[in-house]
């Protein structure tokens, strides 16, 4: 901790030095008013300590200055006067921004604890500052997911009144074909929402901590040819092509249904993030440390590099590509805790322009007493 004292008279900034450096503070020393000022704007001090009397600015005048920088104003100051101890002077020192008055003589054990108590005092204020600060980007964070959630939400939830409402028009003319077809689509859009919820249901579990999974040895093939069929069937119109080794007859220990999800969004993901391209190519590796490595790769807009790092953080989205393409930056993070969970490894390869590789990499028999 290191205090300032300020004193025009060099023996009294001497004696004062040397008793609260043996008292373990680290001192720096002023030998005017002006000087103190060149000095705290140099150094952080956490504490300084005034002599009232001085020529050129008195002591009152350099608290006030302190008070007046931003950077200066929450250090502690305490006055210490030999002569001025009426009532007026006090109350002037307190006005000027000092935390005490110290009169001389005064007791060396009394004004270490009062250096202290203040430095410590400061110190909780500070921290206290800064999680007010902290706070308050959350909370704009917190506003501005709550609204883009509300538009996501909204916008199928419209869609389906709307299906639903031209099936009810097609019913009535007994036109069943067109009936089916509404239907099949408001049908689209539940399923739409109901990815969301679920989403939004597992990012308030995982901040919780209340996530669960099931873990049981399943066959990695079929696994990986669902999860496929899935993506195909939801876009018929894109090609989907497997690279990389045989699975056949090997199984994983892990939750299947969580591992599908990763699959499905990291697919999902190469389609969306594609517009231009209709291929996506799924690679599968069994690596020689009995891992399975799974890389999603598309030729679609890419990432640049400063982003790819904060891309498994929760609610992150790549900024200049939000109002083009909708979501809630919740699929990787969820994609990333049920990888963890399953003590695997991810990341992301990527050039903008032209196409990224995400991939996951995960033990095919876990050690079982990690698991949780
Ligand atoms: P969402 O797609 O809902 O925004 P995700 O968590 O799935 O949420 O993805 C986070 C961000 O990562 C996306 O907003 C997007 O900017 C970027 N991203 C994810 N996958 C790809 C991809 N294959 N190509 C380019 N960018 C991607």
């Amino acid at each position: 901790m290191m205090i300032l004292i300020v004193d025009d008279k060099s023996e009294n900034l001497i004696a004062l030095s040397k008793t609260l450096e043996s008292r373990g503070f680290q001192i720096d020393t002023a030998i005017s008013g002006e000087e103190a000022l060149k000095k705290v704007l140099k150094h952080p001090y956490d504490l300084i300590i005034l002599d009232v009397q001085m020529p050129g600015m008195d002591g009152f005048e350099v608290a006030e200055a302190i008070g007046g920088y931003s950077k200066t104003a929450d250090i502690p100051i305490i006055f210490l006067s030999a002569v001025n101890v009426s009532k007026e002077f006090i109350t002037k020192g307190y006005a000027s921004g000092g935390r005490d008055y110290l009169v001389k003589p005064f007791d060396t054990d009394i004004l270490v604890l009062k250096i202290k108590t203040f430095i410590k005092l400061n110190q909780v204020q500070q921290s206290l500052q800064t999680e007010i600060e902290q706070r308050k980007l959350a909370e704009s964070k917190k506003d501005e997911f709550i609204s883009i959630a509300s538009h996501e939400l909204n916008t199928p939830l419209t869609s389906v009144k709307g299906y639903l409402q031209l099936a009810e028009n097609s019913l009535g003319k007994q036109r069943l074909d067109q009936t089916k077809i509404f239907l099949e689509r408001s049908k689209k859009q539940v399923d739409k929402l109901n990815h969301l919820v679920a989403d939004l249901l597992d990012t308030t579990k995982i901040a919780s901590g209340k996530i669960k999974f099931n873990y049981q040895h399943f066959e990695l093939e079929p696994f990986m040819q669902n999860a496929i069929e899935s993506i195909r069937h939801s876009y018929p119109g894109k090609q989907i092509t497997t690279t990389g080794v045989s699975l056949s007859g090997i199984s994983l220990l892990g939750d299947e249904n969580r591992l599908e999800q990763v699959m499905l969004n990291y697919l999902s993901n190469a389609i969306k993030y594609a517009p231009d391209s209709n291929e996506v190519t799924v690679d599968v590796q069994l690596l020689p440390d009995k891992h399975l490595q799974v890389s999603v790769i598309d030729q679609g807009i890419g990432i640049s590099h400063e982003r790819q790092l904060q891309l498994f953080e929760k609610f992150y989205r790549v900024e200049e590509n939000a109002n083009r393409f909708q979501g809630l930056g919740m699929g990787l993070y969820i994609c990333a805790e049920i990888i963890k969970r399953h003590q695997g490894t991810y990341g992301v390869q990527s050039e903008t322009g032209k196409g990224s590789t995400f991939y996951f990499k995960i033990p095919i028999n876990p050690v079982m007493a990690d698991l949780n």
